[in-house]
């Protein structure tokens, strides 16, 4: 078996471990003669070990009792209108800070149900940067004040929580979640598709806060109202079973790899290296202002763009994968989420050294 190592952006390399785990599983899992896929989300199986994920994912988050954790479908995506739908009232505002591409999907689609309201943009700026904590003011009318604490294309990450002023403050963490601990309470909705930390594909979680909950609009659909899935325990359909029992999986390998204070050194550990090698190396730059530096998306460009389907095609026959930008940037971008090894940043950094000798 020859394993690459993944710097896919999502879906995203998951542990070896986990894999593996699944893999032993899959056609006999806990004893019941049939794989967890075949299971109905019923039975009384399957709903424990859904409970035992969840009592996982809020013992390794410290989720306190008072927000509710929904599994639901739709991805982060679905959220940008779920979010609007369960929180605002129609033709209310909704103050948003603007640090990259997902941000302004999530603008786009609040604006076909409520107003949106940028109270920050890095925009000019190529989006290279957080604003300054105290350069935006909320509208205290808002429903609530939605940023992305790590954008995944610019790789852009947040070194400070905003300051929403009593507005409820809703977070994208798609791609940052499980990097490090946090402290839940600072939030009001927490939500993130799971296919970068937290597992595979067709899964997100939201996590909400209590008192957000009975507000949702009557045109919300059913499987996106926070009330109803809070009270169907996130069954009021099927869910993502096989989705759901693997992040348990992955919050076990969490575990046992130190918690979030595990994945937060090892995380620090593997973005110094990279990009301590980009900033000296006198061949490739990061675009990012170093206070926005993001610790799960890297991207790097060289001199001659001409070059970079070179890199990207001879890094991948070198076991180095999925290191394009994203199609609407282009450049270089490793992704470097909770599963890839310091031992994979090393080897992309040698395999870039290599590659800038020969072409600098
Ligand atoms: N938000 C962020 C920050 C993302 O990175 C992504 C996906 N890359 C999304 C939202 C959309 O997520 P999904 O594909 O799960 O709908």
């Amino acid at each position: 078996m020859v394993r690459v190592y993944n710097f896919s952006a999502g879906p995203a390399m998951l542990p070896l471990e986990v894999l593996e785990r699944a893999k032993d599983e899959l056609l006999d899992w806990a004893g019941t003669g049939m794989s967890v896929m075949e299971h109905s989300h019923r039975g009384k199986a399957y709903v424990e070990r859904a409970a035992a994920v969840e009592a996982s994912l809020r013992e390794v988050m410290g989720v306190p009792d008072n927000y509710k954790c929904l599994f639901l479908q739709g991805g982060a995506y679905g959220e940008f209108a779920a979010l609007p739908l369960n929180l605002s009232a129609a033709g209310q505002s909704i103050d948003f800070i603007n640090t990259g591409d997902w941000s302004t999907k999530a603008i786009a689609e609040a604006k076909k149900y409520a107003v949106p309201n940028v109270i920050a943009s890095t925009k000019e700026g190529g989006f290279t940067d957080v604003p300054d904590a105290d350069s935006f003011t909320v509208n205290p009318d808002s429903a609530y004040l939605h940023y992305t604490p790590n954008e995944t294309i610019r790789g852009v990450e947040f070194d400070y929580i905003p300051d929403s002023k009593g507005l409820p403050l809703i977070a994208d963490f798609s791609s940052t979640i499980l990097s490090r601990p946090i402290n839940v309470t600072d939030f009001d909705v927490i939500f993130a598709g799971a296919q970068k930390n937290m597992g595979p594909s067709g899964l997100v979680t939201v996590i909400v806060k209590d008192d957000l909950l009975g507000k949702a609009r009557v045109e919300c659909p059913s499987v996106w109202d926070y009330t109803q899935q809070a009270a169907a325990d996130s069954m009021l359909n099927t869910p993502n079973t096989f989705g759901w029992y693997l992040l348990g999986l992955v919050l076990d390998w969490v575990k046992d790899n130190g918690g979030l204070e595990g994945m937060g050194q090892r995380n620090k550990a593997k973005a110094d290296v990279l990009y301590d090698y980009i900033d000296g190396s006198g061949y490739w730059t990061n675009p990012v202002a170093k206070r926005a530096r993001s610790w799960m998306n890297i991207p790097f460009l060289q001199p001659n763009a001409e070059l970079d389907k070179q890199f990207v095609s001879e890094a991948a026959k070198a076991g180095l994968t999925n290191l394009a930008g994203h199609r609407s940037v282009g450049g270089m971008r490793a992704s470097i989420y909770n599963a890839v090894p310091l031992e994979g940043v090393q080897a992309l950094v040698e395999f870039m050294k290599e590659f800038a000798q020969k072409n600098g």
